[in-house]
C-alpha cells in the first residue's frame, strides 16, 4: 500500500480495499471540478464513475493513477493498477501481439516469457489469428480487447477503464460489455469503470459512484448498490441481454 497524495493515511487499508479516495478536490485556475470526492472499491468489485461530460471523470481516474496531483485530500491505493487512458491507442506500425506486450518489453521483462503470456490469454480476448496483424486490420471491438489486454498483463488486480466503448458502436458496444462481465470474473479482476452512460453503468456495475455538477455547489457521489448477483442474472438473463 502506497500513499500518493496528503496528509497521514487515514489509517491502514484493510484487505480488500483496493483503492480508497477521501475528500479529494481539484481546480484548474478558477474552476473547482472536483469537490470533495471520497470513493472507495473492494477487491472484486466492477465499480463505475458516471457523470456527463466535462464532470471530472478523466480528472479524477488521473489522480487515481498518480498522473496529476490533487490539490487536497488524500488517496491510498493497495496494489498495481493498470489503466486504459479514453483515447488509448495501439502503436499502428506494431502487429497486435508486438503492442499487446510493450509495455512488459519497456519493462524489461524477458519477451519471450511476455509472450507465452499474452499468448495463453489471446484466446479470452478473441484474437486469435490476429496476433501478427496490424491495429488497422482489426475492428473496433478487437482494438478495445486488444487494449485491454495489454492493460491487463502489465497490471496488477486492479484496472481503471476511462470510457473504453465510447467510440463503439452500440451492437459492438453490446457484446463488449457482456464480454467485460465475463473476462473480469474469468481473469479475477477488480475494475474501475469510467463513462457518462447510465445504461452502461447499470448492466456493468456491483456499484456506482454519480458525478453530478450543480451550477455553484459541490460535486456529489452516490453509492448505488445493485451487487453482484443481481449483475450476473442480467448477464445470463437472454431477455435483457436483447435489450442491450
Ligand atoms: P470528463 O472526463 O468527465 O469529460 P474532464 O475531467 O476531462 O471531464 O474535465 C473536467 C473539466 O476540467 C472540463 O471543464 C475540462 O475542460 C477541465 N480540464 C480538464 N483537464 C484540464 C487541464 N489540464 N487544464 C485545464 N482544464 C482542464
Ligand atoms: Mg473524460
Amino acid at each position: 500500500m502506497h500513499t500518493l497524495l496528503g496528509k497521514a493515511a487515514q489509517g491502514t487499508l484493510e484487505d480488500e480495499t483496493l483503492i480508497r479516495l477521501d475528500h479529494i478536490s481539484k481546480s484548474y485556475g478558477p474552476s473547482e471540478v472536483l469537490k470533495d470526492v471520497s470513493l472507495e472499491i473492494r477487491k472484486g468489485e466492477f465499480v463505475s464513475v458516471l457523470g456527463p461530460s466535462g464532470s471530472g471523470k478523466s480528472t479524477l481516474f488521473n489522480i487515481i493513477t498518480g498522473l496529476v496531483p490533487a490539490d487536497k485530500g488524500t488517496l491510498q491505493v493497495n496494489g498495481e493498477i493498470g489503466y486504459m487512458q479514453q483515447k488509448d491507442l495501439l502503436l499502428p506500425w506494431k502487429t497486435v501481439l508486438d503492442n499487446i506486450v510493450l509495455p512488459l518489453d519497456l519493462k524489461g521483462s524477458d519477451k519471450k516469457a511476455s509472450r507465452a503470456k499474452a499468448d495463453s490469454l489471446i484466446d479470452r480476448v478473441g484474437l486469435r489469428g490476429y496476433e501478427h496483424c496490424y491495429p488497422s486490420q482489426l475492428s473496433g471491438g478487437m482494438k478495445q480487447r486488444a487494449s485491454f489486454l495489454r492493460t491487463f498483463l502489465s497490471s496488477g488486480e486492479i484496472m481503471l477503464l476511462d470510457e473504453p466503448f465510447g467510440a463503439l458502436d452500440s451492437i459492438t458496444k453490446g457484446s463488449m460489455q457482456a464480454w467485460l462481465l465475463e473476462v473480469q470474473e474469468a481473469l479475477d479482476v477488480t475494475i474501475l469503470f469510467i463513462t457518462h452512460d447510465i445504461e452502461e453503468a447499470i448492466f456493468l456495475s456491483d456499484r456506482i459512484y454519480v458525478l453530478s455538477s450543480r451550477p455553484g455547489v459541490v460535486k456529489e457521489e452516490i453509492a448505488v448498490g445493485f451487487g453482484s448477483e443481481n449483475k450476473r442474472e442480467r448477464l445470463v438473463d437472454p431477455e435483457l441481454l436483447r435489450m442491450k
